[in-house]
């Protein structure tokens, strides 16, 4: 038999939340928030505000961790054993936090199970990023002129306490991507997920509290920005690892100035897709490009690319197949396998892409398909149906603004210097990806775009390789070494040997 929201929650039924904090579960006194589901904005249970006094006890307790604990200081092979664990429980648990995931944020269960935001790609970002503990190398340098006897060294050091901040889209490969590598690196961690998305989290948050790390290397809160704001200004913290709202990321960088808190802000995106004739499959190119705004999260994801830089000669053409694309789009139960989308995460997201949909009418862009809440049984949801705009221009607001939900934008070219032009005028510059099988136009023009990634006939990210954004986008890397280089701090000793 099917699952069902209804059936997932009575076989799983959500507790209410409680905070982790110097490695003991504590009931909460104050404040509490409901999390609802977003396909049929049901209660689903209710999770303490920790606020001030929540950050202030989580942050004590990862202070004193830091700072008097064996944990930064352990040695490599230790710390992987402790750490261990956690991949295996992770992997063992796949299924349960992939339903968790579902009941979050309305992803399908499919996607939830079986893609990069899944339960096993936690898992194995874990594996990626334990295997760094023994390679947290510094460097010797060899003698720069002959003044004085002195050797120089360096030695890589955590980075002291992080708060990690989560967005509600990816909340199990955020909670890997930022945990991970905090705890190999020898940091202790105080994690928040989003007010929206607290489950699956919980769930993660519990494999590691079972694990046998040092009170307060590990600790999770809840709450909405008020705790998250609590965060990002508590002296104490040495490092914000933070994924979310350009908004939010100006106002974290304002907070930690005073204390010049180290910072990874992995922000908003409005990528740009460059669609050449020489595309190997126009019909495939519009299904992909369509098909990541309409499914999946249903463009709830900082990658993906919502202006589709399209050349004249092909316009007919992909626009034909991107609505054809829309055909395939299935609203309905979550857990259902045919359902192909995901609501949006709230009634104010809801409200907010359909604001766009209008100032894209009011601006003048064709509206081909979708753009409006459905209604009957879907009304109860936060559900809006895929957008397809053709005629953008792109100083629309539509093609400047992150919508965060299931709108393309087609903005039509001539010259590849108008479309690599077109692409870079926006404040974003987080990913992006160019369509075709001219191998040097595919190389020029992945170099002339302004992006932390850019993706050449397809585009996936991978936890071995930095992923992060220029301008609005964000600052720093996140992936493989430029992760273990966020999360550490470089000493320098200089030896004198003379002495
Ligand atoms: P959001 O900024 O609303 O919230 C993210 C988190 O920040 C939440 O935990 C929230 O409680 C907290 N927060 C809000 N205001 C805060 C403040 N002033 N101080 C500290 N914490 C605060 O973002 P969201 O709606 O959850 O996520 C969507 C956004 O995240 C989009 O812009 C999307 O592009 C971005 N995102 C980026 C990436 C990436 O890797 N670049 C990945 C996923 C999502």
């Amino acid at each position: 038999m099917t699952d069902t929201v209804a059936s997932v929650l009575h076989a799983l039924g959500p507790r209410p939340g409680r905070l982790f904090i110097g490695g003991r579960w504590l009931d909460w006194s104050g404040p509490r928030f409901d999390q609802i589901h977003p396909s049929n904005n049901q209660v689903l249970t209710s999770f303490p505000e920790a606020g001030e006094r929540g950050v202030r006890e989580a942050v004590a307790a990862a202070r004193q961790a830091f700072d008097e604990g064996p944990w930064p200081r352990m040695r490599a092979q230790d710390r992987k054993r402790l750490l261990q664990p956690i991949v295996e429980r992770i992997h063992a648990e796949e299924e349960a936090i992939a339903k968790l995931q579902t009941l979050d944020n309305g992803i399908p269960y499919t996607f939830s199970r079986n893609t990069r935001v899944s339960a096993k790609a936690a898992a194995d970002i874990f594996d990626h990023f334990l295997g760094w503990i023994d390679k947290l190398n510094g460097e010797t340098f060899p003698q720069y002129s002959g003044a004085s006897n002195m050797q120089y060294m360096t030695f890589r050091d955590p980075v002291g306490v992080v708060a990690a901040i989560l967005p509600y889209n990816g909340p199990v490969m955020t909670f890997a991507m930022k945990v991970a590598p905090a705890l190999a690196c020898g940091c202790t961690v105080v994690v928040k997920p989003s007010e929206l998305t607290n489950l699956a989290v919980r769930r993660l948050a519990e494999i590691v509290a079972e694990s046998d790390l040092p009170p307060g290397v590990f600790n999770f809160v809840t709450g909405g920005a008020e705790t998250g704001a609590a965060l990002t200004s508590h002296p104490d913290v040495d490092k914000i690892t933070f994924t979310g709202s350009p908004v939010a990321g100006e106002r974290i960088m304002v907070a930690s100035a005073p204390t010049m808190k180290r910072l990874s802000l992995e922000l908003g995106g409005k990528s740009a897709a460059l669609v050449f004739p020489d595309t190997r499959s126009v019909q495939a190119t519009a299904h992909a490009l369509m098909g990541l705004c309409s499914t999946f999260l249903s463009g709830q994801v900082c990658s993906t690319p919502t202006r589709a830089l399209v050349h004249r000669s092909i316009m007919d053409e992909f626009l034909h197949h991107a609505q054809e694309q829309l055909h395939k789009v299935r609203f309905g139960d979550p857990f259902d396998p045919a359902t192909t989308s995901a609501p949006m995460v709230s009634r104010r997201q809801q409200a907010r892409v359909l604001g766009y949909v209008e100032s894209g009418k009011q601006q003048g862009a064709t509206l081909l398909a979708g753009g409006t809440a459905p209604g009957g049984e879907f009304a109860s949801g936060n559900w809006v149906e895929p957008a397809l705009f053709a005629n953008v221009r792109n100083d629309m607001t539509i093609a400047q603004e992150e919508i965060f939900g299931p709108v393309l934008s087609v903005i039509p070219f001539e010259t590849e210097e108008e479309a690599i032009r077109i692409a870079n005028d926006s404040d974003y510059g987080l990913a992006g990806c160019v369509y075709t099988t001219d191998v040097t136009r595919a190389f020029r023009v992945a170099r002339a775009i302004r992006s932390g990634s850019i993706g050449v006939n397809g585009f996936a990210s991978t936890p071995n390789a930095p992923f992060g954004g220029v301008k609005r986008s964000g600052v720093g890397r996140e992936g493989g070494w430029a992760t273990v280089e966020a999360f550490t701090e470089l000493k320098t000793i200089n030896f004198n040997l003379d002495a």
